[in-house]
């Protein structure tokens, strides 16, 4: 991710650098936003929409959060987060944001895995894991329809008790194999395990399976680049080069928010940063319930991520092999191991022509899940050694199957934990956000504090791209019904009523 810092902006990001991003503001807001992660854009939209005035405070220079690319000389340009979402993204992009936005997301032509237990293609749905499941795997057709129904059949009412290892091990018994196939590429989706709640790895893993994997085509500069035009064309203000440093709340009531020295107020604070940091730093645990800020303390992070970014030298091209790769060298698979520092598993997405349709360039982006906890404590010049042996593994690993990769490569270069932590502000660099545990406390954040609301990667279902897109909608439709109100109780006051 770039450090180029290309603009100080407010309005429509468009500001000359070195002046005050907030010049523009207004004294107070209907709705502020804090962070333009896919959530924070489209609630930002959706009340927009609702004829609410919204300003979004992003401290990055870009929007769209982790739905983020970066240019580098040499004219590539690699997408960070734009591997593979379920189809559901059509129907949310064209509800709450635009046809144009909807039309443009296609179905991926490739998804194989290749591991020492198993290697095919798959179209990734559940037609066909059910094939390969009784085909390569020996399942019975019925013990497999068994598991689709069964997890079809969880909800977010279910006990979250039961484990997604223990749903495996239920229906696929001491099938390591098995386990690997149906966890693995969710694992890379969001940072699922064995051990969290069944029903988010069901909810998650069925939209997947209902009609494979889809991406956006035109690359999310572009995607970006149509929100920012829906979102200033809908009314909501843009501010970029805007830290939030603390969330104004008085009487228990959300007043507005502090940065660059001063206070914007707003009726209602949505906060699209960290749930976290939000609870504990810019709010201050001092204002709410003692065993409400301690069980935010408790929520787990999600572990984070590492990333390889190829760029294909201009007039050289990939081969046709597949859009997603699923690979590992590891004998067994091991959950907790998807995120060694070393780790022999990995996803390579292929970039084409066809990702940006106009362009002729390739890209190959290798990505990792991690732990912050590897990363953290290295000196500078061990982190640079750990970042190179990165490379160095991960462009052997893709010589398997671009065996000239080293000479057509013309840019390359690693993200791990450290630079998404730096970009997006997210505690331990949480590539999504927090575990299971952490939804009920983003959902019950306005009966802790009047006007205060959270969307963004949360519980594993509010994160990826449609999770977190979907969680904008409805916290957006909360804080809508929460102005309502707030104007009829004006209205009365007024009117003497
Ligand atoms: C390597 C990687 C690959 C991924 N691949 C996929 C994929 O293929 N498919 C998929 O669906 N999902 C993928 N994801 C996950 C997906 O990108 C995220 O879940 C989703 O984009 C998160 O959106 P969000 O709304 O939660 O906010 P985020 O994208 O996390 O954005 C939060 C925003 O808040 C801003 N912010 C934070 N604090 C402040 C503050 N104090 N003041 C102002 N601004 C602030 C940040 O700068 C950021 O812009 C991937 C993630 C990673 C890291």
């Amino acid at each position: 991710m770039s450090r180029h810092r290309y603009f100080k902006g407010s309005g429509d990001g468009r500001r000359p650098r070195g002046s005050d991003p907030l010049v523009d503001a207004r004294p107070s807001y209907d709705a502020i936003v804090v962070g333009s992660g896919l959530a924070g854009l489209t609630a930002a939209n959706v009340l927009a929409k609702l004829g609410r005035k919204v300003a979004v405070l992003e401290q990055h220079y870009n929007f769209g959060g982790l739905a983020t690319w970066f240019k580098r000389r040499g004219g590539h340009v690699f997408d960070v987060s734009l591997h593979g979402f379920p189809v559901g993204m059509i129907k949310t992009c064209r509800r709450h944001w635009s046809d144009e936005i909807a039309s443009r997301i296609v179905r991926l032509d490739g998804v194989r895995f290749d591991n020492p237990q198993f290697g095919f293609d798959t179209t990734f749905t559940r037609e066909d894991f059910t094939d390969k499941l009784v085909s390569v795997f020996g399942q019975s057709r019925s013990n497999v329809d068994a598991f689709f129904e069964h997890l079809r059949a969880l909800n977010h009412y279910d006990d979250a008790r039961e484990t997604t290892a223990e749903v495996f091990e239920r229906f696929f018994p001491g099938r390591n194999d098995v386990h690997r196939l149906l966890l693995e590429p969710i694992a890379y989706a969001n940072g699922s395990t064995l051990e969290d709640p069944a029903v988010a790895y069901a909810i998650v893993f069925s939209n997947f399976m209902s009609k494979g994997v889809y991406t956006f085509s035109g690359g999310t500069d572009r995607l970006i680049l149509a929100m920012k035009r829906a979102l200033l064309a809908n009314g909501v203000e843009l501010f970029n080069h805007v830290q939030v440093d603390r969330i104004v709340i008085e009487d228990g009531r959300a007043r507005g928010v502090e940065a660059h020295g001063r206070f914007v107020g707003a009726r209602a604070v949505l906060s699209n940063a960290n749930l976290k940091r939000t609870i504990l730093e810019m709010c201050g645990r001092e204002h709410f319930a003692p065993e409400f800020a301690a069980g935010v303390e408790a929520v787990r992070l999600n572990n984070s991520s590492c990333q390889v970014y190829f760029g294909i030298r201009e007039g050289e091209r990939v081969p046709w092999i597949t859009d997603l790769l699923f690979t590992s060298t590891r004998e067994r698979f091991d959950s907790p191991a998807l995120c060694d520092l070393h780790g022999q598993s990995r996803t390579f997405s292929f970039y084409y022509p066809k990702t940006r349709p106009g362009s002729e360039r390739y890209t190959i982006v290798s990505s990792t899940n991690a732990n912050w906890s590897d990363w953290a404590s290295l000196d500078r010049p061990a982190y640079e050694r750990e970042k190179q042996r990165l490379i160095d593994d991960t462009t052997d690993q893709l010589e398997r199957y671009v065996p000239n990769i080293r000479a057509i490569a013309g840019h390359v270069e690693a993200a791990t934990p450290r630079t998404f932590e730096f970009y997006t502000r997210h505690a331990q660099g949480a590539s999504f956000g927090t575990k299971w545990e952490g939804l009920r406390f983003s959902l019950d954040l306005p009966n802790q504090i009047e006007g205060l609301f959270h969307a963004g990667s949360v519980g594993i279902i509010m994160s990826g791209w449609l999770g977190a897109a979907n969680y904008g909608v409805i916290t957006a439709n909360k804080i809508d019904l929460f102005l309502q109100a707030g104007a009829h109780v004006a209205t009365s006051a007024r009117s003497g009523e």
